[in-house]
């Protein structure tokens, strides 16, 4: 299976992803999260793309189309991967098109995650992650139990970037909506649902024979 998970931040695609990888055995490229172990690592990729990230901009497409290169061609991609983050804009999906298809693999579908503005907004704000485990609480609609986590919010998810996140999104990524239904890929599912509704959902959009 080679699905792209495409949404605004905050619409759920990395949780979506995570059941996908338990469920299906591949595995989860999501690019915001090789991002943030280069600057944890403070390697020159990470110094590089830290600025644009603490803005909640894009970090530059040779960075991220370098990293991703690196990443699909890695042994365990070969069977297949769920993009989560990736493609951001239509420079990396034309981008994202060519490598595949020069590997012969093209991608099977996207998933689109709908969500309210109104809805992402309240997401993001109360984004929280344990430390220790990376285990994703919201306070506002499932707060961990008490004392068990080690929390901290994102640097990107302070309400001051989040408005700019949302901004290039709608700017930038939106416009994959129109791309992906032209090539015949898109497949919308409703996102305001308990995860496991959205993840039934996914399945029966997308990947309706897939499940061994
Ligand atoms: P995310 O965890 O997907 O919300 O990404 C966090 C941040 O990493 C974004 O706000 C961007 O600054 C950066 N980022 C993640 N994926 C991409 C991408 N495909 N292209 C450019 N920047 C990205």
């Amino acid at each position: 299976m080679r699905i792209v998970l495409l949404g605004a931040p905050g619409s759920g695609k990395g949780t979506q992803s995570q059941l996908l990888v338990k469920a299906y055995g591949i595995p989860q490229i999501s690019t915001g999260d090789l991002l943030r172990e280069a600057v944890s690592q403070g390697s020159a990729l990470g110094l590089r793309a830290k600025a644009a990230m603490d803005s909640g901009k894009l970090v530059d497409d040779a960075t991220v189309l370098g990293m991703i290169r690196e990443r699909l061609g890695r042994p365990d991609a070969a069977k297949g991967f769920i993009l989560d983050g990736f493609p951001r804009n239509i420079v990396q999906a034309e981008a994202l098109q060519n490598m595949l298809g020069d590997l012969g693999t093209p991608l099977e579908a996207v998933v689109l995650m709908n969500l309210d503005l109104t809805i992402l907004f309240k997401r993001l704000t109360g984004r929280r992650i344990c430390q220790d485990c990376g285990k994703v609480f919201n306070i506002y609609t499932s707060p961990p139990p008490e004392g068990k986590h080690n929390l901290i919010q994102r640097p990107d998810d302070k309400e001051e970037v989040i408005g700019k996140r949302l901004e290039v999104y709608e700017a930038q990524t939106k416009p994959l909506i129109k791309y992906y239904e032209a090539a015949g890929l898109l497949h919308s599912v409703d996102a305001d649902a308990d995860v496991d509704t959205v993840f039934k959902s996914i399945e029966q959009a997308a990947l309706p024979t897939r499940r061994a």
